[in-house]
């Protein structure tokens, strides 16, 4: 057996169908008396479904959330939280409401509570990536987790089937790179090939049942457990890949990562042939073909091209993954990384 660390980090976790009802008890258990709300203009009207776990209560709202949290709305939403007096925040929403959340909490030193909405695992992790000019800066710090995280599966029932396979990959990359993460460990390991399984076997099921509890429950079982992941291991290529394709040529988050993630399995199966062998046993004979397939199944997009990528931007972006070095379980090879990429800009299968 391999040697390791593990370090776990104490958070409080709600799990329950209704959950959110228990918002108001959780803001009294962290001393919140004015929370401040965080949403997108798109969830703006999440608030209701908080109307009993505020009832009673002092609260004020910020709705500007935007995807990959520009400094601008951050500065925007501090205001709205001095300016009401608030003493805390609560995020309702995907990875860009979350965001928010800790990049206000972490700058007032307040408690965070969030309540996911989609399957990013940000909820999960001390990571936070902001925008300022242009520039996408990540950064990590214990006090970016949120204090408590409310999964209340009634929250998801919304969200659409499209979205939810793409956030559905996105979080199943979080458990593919723990796997041969240099700081994986057997507890990380148990949690990432849990994880797959559950994703894999729940997301086709959406189609025909996207209200089912049962599924939607699954499904945020999964992606907690990939949070978990992406908190616990370092990332490698596919995560450093998805950023510098969405960083240098605007691509869309979630839809990135599920085009990029059978390619970036595949680059790296022929170093980690002990985990593949433990994929198959969640995914089937060829892991990284499995996922190619589940993409096809969901109807998400399967090309760089249909995101929007320039073909002439493969270059470019092989250069990038090289120069940032980083641990990755396969050397970084240019020749190699720019046919991954070319076989993802026309959406060919991995190989
Ligand atoms: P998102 O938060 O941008 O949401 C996408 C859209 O879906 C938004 O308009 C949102 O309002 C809407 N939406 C969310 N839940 C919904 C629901 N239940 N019903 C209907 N509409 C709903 O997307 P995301 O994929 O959740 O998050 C992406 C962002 O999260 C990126 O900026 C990414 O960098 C970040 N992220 C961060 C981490 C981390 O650990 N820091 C992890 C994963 C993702």
């Amino acid at each position: 057996m391999k040697d390791f660390t593990y370090l776990s980090h104490p958070r409080r976790v709600l799990f329950a169908s209704g959950a959110r009802r228990s918002l108001g008890d959780e803001l009294d258990r962290l001393g919140i008396t004015h929370p401040l709300i965080l949403t997108t203009p798109h969830q703006e009207n999440a608030v209701d479904d908080l109307t009993e776990g505020l009832m009673g209560r002092n609260w004020s709202q910020f709705s500007g959330a935007a995807m990959h949290t520009p400094i601008e709305v951050t500065k925007e939403a501090l205001r709205s939280y001095e300016k009401s007096s608030a003493d805390g925040v609560v995020s309702i929403g995907g990875g860009s409401t979350i965001g928010l959340g800790k990049a206000l909490a972490v700058r007032q030193g307040c408690a965070h509570i969030s309540l996911p909405t989609t399957y990013s695992g940000s909820e999960m992790t001390d990571i936070l990536g902001e925008t300022d000019g242009g520039q996408k800066v990540t950064r990590r710090d214990a006090k970016i987790r949120p204090d408590t995280v409310i999964y209340d599966v009634d929250l998801t029932l919304g969200l659409p089937v499209g979205l939810s396979g793409l956030s559905g990959i996105n979080a199943m990359a979080h458990a593919v790179e723990a796997l041969y993460a240099p700081d994986a460990n057997p507890v990380s390991d148990l949690m990432a090939l849990e994880a797959i399984g559950v994703l894999a076997e729940a997301l086709p099921k959406l189609a025909d049942a996207p209200r089912d509890a049962d599924i939607r429950a699954q499904l945020f079982y999964g992606s907690w457990l990939c949070g978990l992941c992406l908190d616990s291991a370092a990332m490698s290529l596919h995560h450093k890949i998805c950023h510098t394709l969405g960083g240098s040529f605007d691509l869309p988050h979630a839809e990135t990562h599920t085009v990029m993630l059978p390619h970036s399995l595949a680059y790296n199966a022929p170093a980690i042939a002990p985990v593949m062998a433990r994929l198959t046993s969640v995914l089937g004979a060829d892991p990284a073909q499995a996922i190619f397939d589940l993409s096809g199944r969901l109807g998400a997009p399967r090309a760089l091209s249909d995101l929007g990528m320039p073909e002439s931007g493969i270059g470019k972006a092989a250069q990038v993954a090289l120069k940032s070095p980083y641990a990755n379980p396969r050397p970084l090879e240019e020749a190699a990384l720019s046919a991954m990429l070319t076989r993802a800009w026309h959406g060919e299968a991995p190989q």
